[in-house]
């Protein structure tokens, strides 16, 4: 079994984990508003997803 021949620093460990968070939220434009919402999510900013399939927000 391949083992690694060092252990991995400190410094090299943490900057592999400094740059995980900016890839998890799927973050997209809102197509019909323009918000910053969860990609494949209906956006709750204006209560649409592809188009239309309206849910109701607020206002
Ligand atoms: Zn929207």
């Amino acid at each position: 079994m391949a083992v690694p021949k060092r252990k991995t620093s400190k410094a090299r460990r943490d900057k592999r984990r400094a740059n995980w968070k900016l890839s998890v939220p799927g973050m997209v434009e809102c197509p019909q508003c323009g918000a910053l919402k969860l990609s494949h999510r209906v956006c709750k900013a204006c209560g649409t997803y592809k188009g239309k399939e309206v849910i109701s927000v607020g206002e």
